[in-house]
């Protein structure tokens, strides 16, 4: 199963994604986290990429679509993928789709996870996010066990520097931009799921699993 998660910065599609990782047993590919690997260990791309994320901004798409072309070739991807923050432009779903079309393959299913935008920067300034595995938690809504600590590998949890509510709002305009066109394309693929992401993560869960089973 290929299934591509779209929704605003903080709609909780990284929450899904690792669940529905976990549920089908295929791999969460997430753009982001490998963004922030990728700084952490001060690589190149890493370098690069860090100018443009710090400012809110998309990092451009030739920096990310060989990545990912490159990654879903890979041997553990064949049963299937959760894509967790690309496509983000159109230019990036075309290539997507071109490239899955050479091998005889296709995406699944798109989901949206809709919340709207008041909620968002709320959401935001609760995100705590281990860097090290790239669980994410809430202050509130989805605490870890113990505080400022991850439950999946122990490392320390931090407010990430670009979920300050001014680089929020950019982030969100950049999204209506350059992101939301993607749900039409979607739509017109026929393959779009509409989800609604403000309800409990154990609903909105269950609400993606019982579709793309169905
Ligand atoms: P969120 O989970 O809040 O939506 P991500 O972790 O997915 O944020 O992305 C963080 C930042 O990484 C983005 O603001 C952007 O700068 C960069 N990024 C991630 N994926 C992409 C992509 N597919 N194209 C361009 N930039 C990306
Ligand atoms: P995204 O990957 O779309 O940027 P995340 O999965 O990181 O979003 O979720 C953003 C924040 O909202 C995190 O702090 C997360 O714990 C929290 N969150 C995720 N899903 C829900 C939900 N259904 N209700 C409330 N908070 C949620
Ligand atoms: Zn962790």
């Amino acid at each position: 199963m290929k299934i591509i998660m779209l929704g605003a910065p903080g709609a909780g599609k990284g929450t899904q994604a690792k669940m529905l990782s976990e549920k089908f047993n295929i791999p969460h590919i997430s753009t982001g986290d490998i963004f922030r690997a990728n700084i952490k260990n001060n690589t190149e791309l890493g370098k690069k990429a860090k100018t443009y994320m710090d400012q809110g901004l998309l990092v451009p798409d030739e920096l990310v679509v060989d990545l990912v072309v490159d990654r879903v070739k890979q041997e553990d991807c064949t049963k299937g993928y959760i894509l967790d923050g690309f496509p983000r432009t159109i230019p990036q779903a075309e290539a997507l789709d071109k490239a899955l079309a050479a091998l005889s393959d296709k995406v699944d299913f798109a989901v949206d996870v809709e919340v709207p935008d008041e909620n968002i920067v709320k959401r935001m300034s609760g995100r705590r996010a281990c860097l090290k595995c790239g669980a994410t938690y809430h202050l509130e809504h989805i605490p870890p066990k113990q505080e400022g600590i991850c439950d999946t590998c122990g490392s320390e949890l931090v407010l990430r520097d670009d979920d300050k509510p001014e680089t929020v709002l950019k982030r969100l305009g950049v999204y209506h931009e350059q992101t939301q066109p993607l749900i039409d394309y979607y739509k017109k693929a026929g393959i779009l799921l509409e989800v609604d992401g403000t309800v409990d993560m154990k609903v909105v869960f269950d609400n993606i699993v019982s579709a793309v089973t169905k």
